[in-house]
């Protein structure tokens, strides 16, 4: 039993996937650093507000297939991913199902399921001691399930209905060479990844302020269709080590719905300056030589930052602003100027090309795609040149004091505390145990 859920949460291309029994205790000891998984009984449609708070270690597994009903015959479990290239009657093969079956089977479906076989598809089958084949099922990449099960007169293909569950999965993990690195190794998604990066977006820049050794704890919910991830995640909490500095994060939904995040004791930073006016990528994090610090640097005589990207990454708005301009500017090349509260001013420079609708007057948030970058201008290769100006002078954006935006309401306190207990909770738990591993 143990072993089981143990083979379910390790990550395919985890090392711990490699058996023998001391492994397997190793395994063990070693789980909450590589992830655990905590599971709820959910309704698809629950949102987070609902979510019972009591945990219950779970089987990450997909829905079990049919149990062996009071029969003394063993069957085999057996749970693969389609090869690349593999074709329906190796598949077979590999699984250890009977001659004659696979070729039954070969000849009453194969049209219908060798077609959609894709390399990397989860495949599960059932298959008694003589190798005769009880069901079969496979999971396509969107969690629709194709089953054939065994009848009187031979094989039945059929789509049974979907299982959808909504997960809070909790993982964890530590900084060894590069963000995605530690994230694979955990296996969190990079759509969580790149969250991660965004809500703490404004204090840290997750290109170059990473440091070996740094370690993360999330807590999110992940939507699923028989056992396949649907969507990109919600983080409901996370916290972020740097440098032996903890950042927290919580999700609160204010009494009226909105979702923003929040430190520990409800300071906001969802609206501060972005530390990265480039969006945080594979593309990004991967570009530079030096993964850990990628940027070139503010000196003197250079009046700004420049970001090493491939021609083409994204360039977001590190703040809420007006565009005052948007165009060619001598050695600036493409460039866009935002015009921010306070008198401060943010210039992106060398730009491929702009994002739609950038001109003059027009109002972008935080965050948004303000343009591509490039080299136009005075520039040996494809990089970012950012520059913040207070009252028309250049600062260093790292040291510069740029405004925040107030923390929560003292009368909103309370509320905030008791919507985001639970997520707190499971964050301390998920730090303790991965602390507990890592010392
Ligand atoms: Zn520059």
């Amino acid at each position: 039993m143990q072993q089981q859920k143990l083979e379910s949460l390790t990550h395919p291309t985890s090392p711990l996937k490699r058996k023998s029994p001391v492994r397997g205790l190793l395994a063990m000891a070693l789980l909450p650093l590589f992830g655990m998984v905590t599971a709820y009984g959910i309704a698809p449609d629950t949102n987070t507000r609902d979510i019972p708070v009591q945990p219950l270690i779970q089987n990450l597994a997909l829905p079990q297939l049919a149990a062996n009903q009071g029969e003394t015959a063993q069957v085999f479990h057996h749970e693969e991913r389609v090869l690349s290239g593999e074709t329906l009657g190796a598949l077979l093969t590999r699984l250890g199902v009977a001659q004659q079956d696979t070729a039954l089977l070969l000849s009453q479906s194969a049209a219908q399921i060798g077609r959609s076989l894709r390399s990397g598809q989860r495949v599960q089958a059932e298959i008694s001691e003589n190798g005769d084949l009880q069901e079969l099922r496979l999971t396509g990449p969107d969690g629709s399930l194709n089953r054939v099960s065994r009848q009187a007169d031979g094989f039945v293909l059929d789509q049974p209905q979907a299982v959808l569950e909504s997960r809070i999965v909790m993982r964890s993990g530590r900084i060894e060479s590069s963000l995605f690195a530690a994230t694979d190794a955990a296996s969190l998604p990079d759509s969580v990844a790149v969250k991660m990066a965004d809500i703490f977006g404004t204090q840290l820049d997750f290109r170059s302020d990473l440091r070996k050794g740094d370690t993360f704890s999330i807590v999110y919910a992940m939507d699923y269709r028989n056992g396949e991830p649907t969507g990109t995640g919600k983080i409901l909490s996370a916290e972020y080590v740097n440098d032996g500095k903890a950042y927290r994060a919580v999700l609160y939904r204010t009494p009226s719905g909105r979702e923003e995040y929040y430190g520990p004791n409800g300071e906001s930073f969802s609206k501060g300056f972005l530390r990265s006016p480039l969006e945080f990528s594979r593309i990004t994090s991967g570009f530079s030589n030096s993964r850990l610090h990628p940027v070139l640097g503010f000196h003197r005589r250079h009046t700004g930052t420049d970001f090493g990207a491939p021609t083409g990454a994204r360039v977001r708005a590190t703040g809420d602003a007006t565009v005052a301009f948007a165009g060619r500017k001598g050695g600036y090349g493409n460039i866009v100027i935002l015009r921010h509260r306070n008198g401060i001013e943010t210039y992106y420079a060398h730009l491929s090309r702009f994002a739609g609708g950038m001109r003059p007057g027009r109002s972008v948030s935080q965050g948004d795609i303000i343009g591509f970058v490039g080299m136009t201008g005075t520039a040996t290769g494809p990089h970012l040149h950012y520059e913040v100006r207070i009252a028309g002078q250049p600062r260093n954006p790292v040291t510069a004091k740029l405004p925040g935006s107030p923390p929560l309401p003292v009368a909103q306190r309370q509320h905030f505390k008791e919507q985001t207990a639970a997520w707190t909770r499971l964050l301390d738990q998920l730090r303790g145990t991965n602390l507990a591993a890592l010392d």
